[in-house]
This record gives C-alpha cells, structure tokens and sequence, in this order.
C-alpha cells in the first residue's frame, strides 16, 4: 500500500454522506469537508447565520462595539499591536491601497506565481513605474537578490506575496523583510491573504509596512471583507501620497478606527460573522490553528511521496521542501492526468479540488486545506485521489454512485 495505513481510512459508504460527529460538532454538519478551493473556503454554518442579526447603523454605539470586539483577535491574527483596518472590498482591493498609499514613483515586485504578478500588474496600472524580479513558478525569493536589485536602484517600495496561492510557495518573508528594510526608503508592502489565519505573518516583529489578507482564504470568513495593517512609516507615506484616491485611503482608515468607525459603509452583516470566527479562532487558540494548517500541508507532501511509488516520480508537491505554504498544496499530475480531468472526476466524488493557475492548470491541482477545514477531512480528499489517480483517466467514478 502506497499510503500510510493511519491515513487510509475506507469510504463509509458510497454516497460518502458525512457523519456530524466526526466533523468536530455540531457547527460541522451539513457537509462541511468537501469543499476544499484555495479560496473560497468553507465557512462554519455559525459563521455563516451569525449574517442573519438586525443590521445596525454605521455610526453610533453600536458599530463602535462591534468594531472593538473584533480588534483584539484580528491584531492577534496579524501578530500586530496596531490597528486592523476592515475594508469592504475583496483583497484586491487593499493591494491596490497598498501601491496607491505606499509607492512615490518606482516599485520593485518580487514575482513568483500569478498573485504576485498580479501586484505588479496593479501598481503599473497604478501609473507607477514598476521593475519585476522574477523568479519561475513554484520557487520563492533569495533574499541576497533582493539586496543586489536594491543597491543597484532606489525603490519606495517592494510587493511580495507570502503565500503564493497560485503555487503553494511559501516566501520567507522575515529574511526578506529584513533585507528591504535595510533601505530606510523602502516601505515593505506584503499580500498574507493566504496566509493570516493560517500561518504566523508577525507583522510588528518582522518590520512589515503594509499587510494585507482577504475574508475567504485562511480566515474562513464569506468572501467580501478585507483587512489590512499599515506601519507608521506607511501611514507618513500616505499622507503625501498624490493618486492615492479616495476608497482606499489609508490615513481616512486610520482617522476611522480612532472612532472604532470605518470611512464609509462597511459590511455590516459580514462584520457580524467576522465577529462570530475571531470568537472560533481564540477558541482554538492560534498557535493551535497554525499547527493544523501545517500538519494538513505536511500530510499533503507525505501522501505525494507515498503515492510517487506507483504512480512515478512525476507526481509531487511544486514548491521545494522548506518553502510550503501551510495552506495550500499544488501538486503535479503524473503523466497522461490533466488537471481539469481530476478536478472534474473529484467533482464526481463529490469534492471541490482546485484547478491549477495559468499556465499550470494542464498538468497540476490545487487543494486548498485553509481555514476551518481539519487532517480527517483531508485524508477523505486525498483517498479520493487517490482512488481517482488509481482509476483510467476518463472513466471516472460517476457512473452507478449516486
Ligand atoms: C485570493 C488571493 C488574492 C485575491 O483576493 P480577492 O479577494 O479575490 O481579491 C490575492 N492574493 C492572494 C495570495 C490570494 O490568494
């Protein structure tokens, strides 16, 4: 047997109907464990109804109470003790506040997967002139390179992404953190959203300017919120930033939380559930939280390599050990398997697998293991590909299951 015998476990029963105790509570049921993207990711039917509370208005006590109550937990998540802002936009949103508050003129983008390719292309846009270090998909940076492109030019800031969600890489992102901040002018500037929640990003200890994270990756929250952290250096950026509009206004944020208020109307019912998981996440306690996440990235590599036996040598985790992001896994197909082909025959099954991005959708899948979702679960995912690897491609298992 290629695979641990602690891991096997067999199908209950064909319609593979999910046992309520055995997802960890009562807050579980309802087929939670299937549904395993890299974003979104499954949200607690707790979480979830907590949305159903009579909204309030965005000015007064009340919002005020709510907008202290998730303070604590979300800078805990952050690892910061400065404010979190909240922001109703999806995380996208807040990279662009990052390039519009924090660059002057000139960007460096560290580049290895399509998000972070994804932040040049938006401080280009942004009408910055942007240069591009780039390293091939699935790597992560050095940070000596950093330094070489530093010295040999002057830049106001740096993207990076810590979690490559395209790739399952994970940065090191204090050595390169540290690097940029050996240049007093140049503002760090980090996407987390696939890794807050999920991974320890310690934004106060390793110097970060600007974080970023959305609602539905790591935080399991429905997607539409996003959260951010600006340094002070990055709030003095701010204040003289020429074309940094007005939505995403960093110094406005920041005037707003003061009032424990947002600038303009948030989310409200989205906050309400936002409430409800930082109240989950503190249960569990994050120390807890970022040990799940990577026994679930460990169990992934460990099932890869005892797979490798009979399906060959091609089959395998993207990113090089050591670099792994805890929270989502991108796995290479032995030959002959296509990635929307196993998605698809996963879909039969009845899980939700991601495709592979861009350019290695045709030879790869992507299982998001973030947020709530636990190693029992994954195990019942990765059974299921295994028996879909096992399995000729394209007989797939629909016929007679359901
Ligand atoms: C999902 C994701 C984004 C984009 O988030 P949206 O909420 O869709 O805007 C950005 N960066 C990373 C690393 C992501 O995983």
């Amino acid at each position: 047997m290629p695979v641990p015998a602690e891991r096997r476990r067999a199908v209950e029963d064909e319609t593979m109907t999910v046992d309520a105790t055995a997802r960890g509570g009562p807050d579980r049921e309802s087929g939670f464990g299937r549904f395993f993207l890299p974003g979104p990711t499954e949200v607690r039917p707790a979480v979830l109804a907590a949305q159903k509370r009579a909204l309030i208005g965005h000015r007064g006590e009340p919002i005020n109470a709510l907008m202290r109550e998730i303070q604590p937990g979300l800078r805990e998540v952050f690892g910061t003790a400065r404010p979190v802002l909240v922001s109703t936009s999806s995380a996208t949103g807040l990279m662009e506040a990052a390039v519009r508050n924090g660059a002057i003129e000139r960007v460096l983008s560290l580049v290895n997967g399509a998000f972070s390719e994804r932040f040049a292309r938006i401080a280009r846009a942004c009408g910055f002139d942007v240069d591009v270090l780039e390293v091939p998909w699935g790597g992560v940076h050095d940070p000596d390179a950093v330094r070489t492109r530093l010295r040999a030019k002057r830049y106001d800031a740096v993207t990076m992404v810590h979690s490559e969600t395209s790739t399952g890489a994970l940065n090191p992102i204090a050595e390169l953190a540290a690097t940029v901040r050996e240049f007093p002018d140049t503002l760090v500037l980090v996407d987390a959203v696939t890794s807050a929640g999920g991974a320890p990003v310690r934004t106060d200890d390793r110097g970060l300017d600007f974080v970023l994270a959305g609602s539905q990756k790591a935080m399991a929250l429905p997607p539409g919120l996003a959260f951010g952290v600006a340094s002070e250096r990055m709030l003095e950026r701010s204040a003289r930033a020429a074309c940094k509009g007005v939505y995403f206004d960093l110094v406005a944020f920041h005037d707003s939380l003061a009032k424990e208020q947002t600038p303009n109307t948030p989310a409200v019912t989205l906050m309400y559930s936002l409430a409800e998981q930082v109240r989950h996440i503190s249960a569990e306690g994050l120390e807890k939280r970022w040990a799940r996440h990577a026994a679930m990235a460990r169990g992934c590599a460990e099932w890869a390599n005892a797979m490798r036996e009979d399906a060959g040598p091609e089959l395998s985790v993207l990113a090089p050990e050591g670099f792994r992001s805890p929270t989502v896994t991108c796995l290479l197909l032995p030959p002959g398997r296509t990635g929307p082909e196993v998605v698809q025959a996963m879909k039969e099954r009845g899980f939700v697998i991601g495709a592979g991005y861009g350019g290695l959708k045709a030879r790869s899948v992507r299982i998001g293991h973030m947020g709530d979702h636990t190693l029992e679960e994954l195990d019942r995912v990765l059974e299921a590909l295994e028996e879909v690897l096992r399995a000729s491609p394209g007989e797939g298992f629909a016929g007679g299951r359901r």
